[in-house]
């Protein structure tokens, strides 16, 4: 019998042909336990509730780490709700024959459109023409009021030259940007030029990150990055809180290091009303949401049931994260 636990209520509702409905058609509903709350299960709950299951649906709020995996044996197959996975261990997944799936590709339009949202309001500084209005301060049409960046003809710098940075800078064409872009290496498709770090943040009107969360990104976007990018430049964060030292962000902001930045993740995750990051000068917030489109969102609960029942039959799949863990698992099964 294969019990699973997905570990929050999926989009796309639980009608005929929806993610949950597929699940549980495949593994029968009485073996699909889907966390009921709005809230993550805390990781004690997440341990308990695993008990003698043998796939995780999860998101980013659930830790799936060594520890965890020898405390639930069962497990074969995790399925993660999300293109990022630093919240799971996949090398101690491999080791333990546990086959770890993520959803890439088919969020990378959203999230770059979020890109672009976040980017456009700060440059045109929406909220604070918002702000305006709000406390009655929008007198007579004035020629020197309310100025901002030009977005179009400018340079784009995009640091992590992956799927989602792909989108982003192919949207860049439509506002006649010049793109340059930085990362571990230099890639034939990319639809801009390469060039070093340095010269990507001096460049740039606009820059835009788009590395995963590992322990060489980590604090990445640090007070001597912010020093490096022009005083005009505004700074796009899509990717995750930790890759930006978000003090030193705050300080660029006050002294005019950078002129704004447009953030969908920052730390932590929720941010309190009161951390400094809310009142900081020419800053866009949004609750990291670049994938939240209804359309996007139901397609990644798909590709996460295709995941987690490939990972639970041992089929590899193109979004396997780590294939190899099938090897180990047949291994440990003869052994
Ligand atoms: P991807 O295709 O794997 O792209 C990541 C890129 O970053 C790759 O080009 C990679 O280069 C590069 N990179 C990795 N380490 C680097 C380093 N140390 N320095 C410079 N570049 C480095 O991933 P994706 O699908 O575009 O997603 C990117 C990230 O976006 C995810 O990991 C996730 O954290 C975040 N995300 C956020 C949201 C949201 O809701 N805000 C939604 C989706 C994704 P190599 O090719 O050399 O590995």
């Amino acid at each position: 019998m294969t019990r699973v636990l997905v570990t929050r209520d999926l989009p796309g509702g639980a009608g005929d042909g929806s993610p949950l409905a597929r699940l549980r058609e495949a593994l029968g509903a009485d073996h699909v336990d889907v966390w009921p709350e709005f809230d993550p299960p805390s990781p004690e709950v997440l341990l308990e509730r695993s008990e003698g299951c043998a796939g995780i649906l999860c998101m980013i709020t659930d830790r799936i780490d060594g520890a965890f995996l020898d405390a639930r044996p069962s497990v074969r197959a995790v399925a993660q709700l999300a293109v990022g996975y630093d919240n799971i261990d996949v090398p101690a997944c491999t080791e333990r024959g546990v086959a770890v799936t993520n959803t890439p590709d088919v969020l990378s339009d959203a999230t770059a459109d979020m890109a672009w949202a976040l980017l456009m309001a700060a440059a045109r500084r929406l909220p604070a023409g918002r702000d305006a209005i709000e406390r009655g301060e929008w007198g007579q049409w004035n020629p020197t009021w309310m100025l901002s960046s030009e977005v179009t003809g400018r340079t784009l710098g995009i640091l992590g030259p992956g799927r989602i940075a792909s989108a982003v800078a192919r949207r860049a064409s439509g506002f006649e940007m010049t793109v340059i872009y930085a990362g571990r290496s230099e890639k034939p498709d990319f639809p801009g030029t390469f060039v070093s770090l340095d010269e990507l943040l001096a460049r740039s009107d606009f820059v835009s990150v788009h590395v995963p969360l590992t322990e060489e990104t980590r604090g990445m976007c640090d007070a001597s990055f912010f020093s490096r990018m022009q005083r005009h430049a505004v700074f796009v964060n899509t990717a995750r809180g930790p890759v930006v030292d978000q003090p030193a962000l705050i300080a660029a902001l006050e002294d005019g290091a950078i002129a704004a930045a447009g953030l969908d993740v920052m730390t932590p995750e929720p941010l309190p009303p009161d951390d400094p990051l809310v009142s900081a000068p020419n800053v866009v917030l949004s609750p990291h949401v670049g994938s939240a489109t209804l359309e996007t969102r139901t397609k990644m609960a798909h590709l996460a049931v295709d995941g987690l029942l490939a990972g639970l039959r041992g089929e590899r799949v193109r979004h396997m994260l780590n294939p190899d863990a099938l090897d180990a698992a047949r291994t440990k099964d003869r052994s």
